[in-house]
């Protein structure tokens, strides 16, 4: 009666480089940070404090729809498991105010086709860990806390990590850090794998950062 289509490149993954150092894929923006959440799910049977993995449809249009981050989807199932584990609105506002989210999107690597696209002190390298992303303008939600809290992650699964903000006169954009931030009101760290040719139908990254950024979050998991 009715239809959707979706497009997308058939050709399976493939390594690259001298060394295959380097992955060509579709969708690397944003199913690595899936994969990298799952993964980091998978493996945190013995976390202290409640572990959710949330992916959203439609980041790339805004995220204001019903299967978006800016639905009540996300603040509906953290209710109902807060009343599922006896928690009343007061114990469930607090939780959410001792809780740490972590948006996980994709990261700029520095291009060097492209000098003039960064800043000159922000040039992430792929192979070099996930990117903290910080704006000013908050269009990604990380402050100095949440930053460093994520930095002693990385330390202690022991994985590099590197920082970034967008070059200050070209547009930012944004992810979905900020929108969950703002309607949850927990602290929230931007954080992304670094690439390339983020958006085309044959996107690249560098082969050690998947898992890199799976131990990175896991490392948040375990706590
Ligand atoms: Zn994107």
């Amino acid at each position: 009666m009715s239809w959707e289509l979706a497009a997308y490149d058939v050709q399976p993954g493939s390594l690259w480089g001298a060394d295959g150092e380097f992955i060509a894929s579709r969708q690397l923006d944003n199913l690595a940070s899936c994969h990298a959440a799952l993964s980091a799910l998978s493996v945190a049977d013995a976390a202290p404090a409640t572990c959710v993995a949330a992916l959203f449809d439609h980041e790339e249009v805004g995220s204001e729809s019903a299967a978006g981050a800016g639905g009540s989807f996300i603040t509906d199932v953290l209710a109902r498991i807060g009343f599922a584990a006896g928690l009343d609105d007061e114990d469930r506002r607090r939780a959410l105010a001792r809780s740490y989210f972590i948006s996980a999107d994709m990261a700029h690597a520095y291009h060097p086709n492209f000098p003039a696209a960064y800043e000159p002190d922000h040039k992430v390298k792929v192979n070099g860990g996930p990117v903290i992303k910080t704006n000013a303008n908050q269009r990604y939600a990380t402050g100095a806390e949440t930053a460093a809290r994520f930095m002693a992650a990385c330390e202690a699964a022991g994985v590099p990590c590197q920082q970034y903000a967008h070059r200050g006169n070209l547009g930012c954009g944004s992810t979905i850090g900020p929108i969950v931030a703002a309607r949850l009101g927990i602290p929230t760290v931007d954080v992304g794998s670094p690439m390339w040719a983020m958006h085309s139908a044959r996107e690249s990254a560098g082969a050690l950062d998947p898992a890199y950024m799976a131990a990175a979050l896991a490392a948040v998991f375990a706590g």
